[in-house]
């Protein structure tokens, strides 16, 4: 039984990243002092690992443990845990022929239930160290709550900083009959979704034109300051937040349709570049602010938010979907962001007709089609 929910469950892991906020019991004096003693340690395993070559975690831990449990005053899980960071360490960077640089401001790894636990009310209790507040997202304090494993201790510029590693299983093994596609077009994306009958069920066009402007802001600030380091710093932030809002939308419409079974589909992520550069042809400035976009980063946030949730995600060839009726499957022409297909009449946006054929599956669901097949095609 164990290995058939094995069979159709997938294990998804994600970081959660929290501030901590000091409470009447628990102050940043006493994680100074764990944080201290921890790098204190790690320098001296590296000392001891350097010169002996040992890097048998037991053969560390039976020589050295009670004798480090004697004069440290750190959690015994923490001790073991600042071995294995060590001799990680140096497996890495042997297999690069060098020795690792000597541990500094090393984060400090925790384990719920034996070094950390994550309470009900948003706190955090650090053995040995008393409790402190989350600050971040409610609803990821929540999930940190409910699924926190593994977590990590760094510290930042003097504040605290608590990286939760979060676990569930989920189950990709499904046969989806709602589809969304999704099509990029110049300033939006359109999202078309479709039931078990291939019938448009809802669309929308979500607004995507923030980006450019954020990218033709940041090129005129550059222009005129010529300074670059910090100005690109905050770029990339303003542009990963614009990601991350781009995404929710999409992933908060295919929850709504999560319990019929649903996939969302997007085109290939090399034909969207090429595209993309030939829809802005005619405008130079703005092709090489769209040779720029992160789109390998939006992909890969969509299908990590999708994944968490338990919800499909696939690329698929967009080949001739801006060019076939989605009603019909014959061949129409397309007048600037009209659609018109001569053999059934339609007349539908351009970029919700090549939305809808890419929710379909793309090219592989389009070859089956007689028109493309170069059978007979009905007379106008
Ligand atoms: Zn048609």
């Amino acid at each position: 039984m164990q290995l058939l929910t094995w069979l159709i469950t997938m294990l998804v892991k994600k970081t959660l990243k929290f501030k901590l906020e000091e409470t009447k019991y628990g102050k940043f004096e006493c994680l100074d002092k764990l944080y201290t003693q921890a790098n204190n340690l790690m320098q001296k395993i590296w000392y001891i690992i350097k010169y002996s070559k040992v890097f048998s975690k037991t053969k560390i831990q039976n020589w050295f443990y009670d004798y480090w449990k004697s004069i440290y005053d750190l959690p015994s899980q923490v001790i073991i845990n600042c071995i294995d960071k060590v001799i990680e360490m140096f497996k890495a960077s042997y297999e690069q022929r060098h020795l690792p640089s000597k541990p500094e401001n090393i984060p400090i790894r925790l384990i719920r239930k034996r070094s950390y636990n994550i309470h009900e009310d948003g706190t955090v209790t650090i053995y040995g160290c008393g409790t402190y507040k989350l600050i971040g997202n409610p609803e990821h304090i929540k999930l940190a709550y409910l699924h926190g494993r593994g977590a990590e201790l760094i510290k930042r510029d003097k504040g605290y900083y608590l990286h939760v590693t979060i676990e569930k299983n989920v189950n990709l093994n499904y046969i989806p009959r709602y589809k969304i596609g999704l099509d990029f077009g110049k300033h939006e994306i359109m999202l078309s979704i479709l039931n078990e009958r291939n019938e448009l069920v809802w669309w929308r066009s979500i607004d995507f034109s923030k980006w450019i402007k954020i990218r033709k802001h940041y090129r005129e600030v550059r222009r005129h300051k010529q300074r670059k380091c910090k100005r690109f710093r905050k770029e990339s932030q303003e542009v990963r937040r614009f990601i991350e809002e781009v995404t929710k939308v999409i992933v908060d419409i295919a929850k709504d349709y999560q319990q019929f079974g649903v996939i969302v589909r997007v085109e290939d992520l090399k034909k969207l570049r090429k595209r993309m550069l030939k829809l802005f042809k005619k405008d130079p400035e703005l092709r090489y602010l769209v040779s720029t976009m992160p789109y390998r980063l939006f992909y890969k946030r969509l299908e990590e938010k999708l994944t968490w949730e338990g919800i499909k995600f696939e690329q698929v060839n967009p080949k001739y979907t801006s060019r076939v009726c989605h009603r019909c499957g014959n061949f129409g022409i397309r007048n600037g962001k009209v659609f018109k297909c001569p053999y059934c009449r339609l007349e539908i946006d351009a970029d919700l007709n090549a939305a809808i054929n890419i929710a379909k599956g793309g090219y592989d669901y389009l070859k089956q089609l007689p028109a493309l097949k170069g059978e007979a095609s009905p007379k106008i």
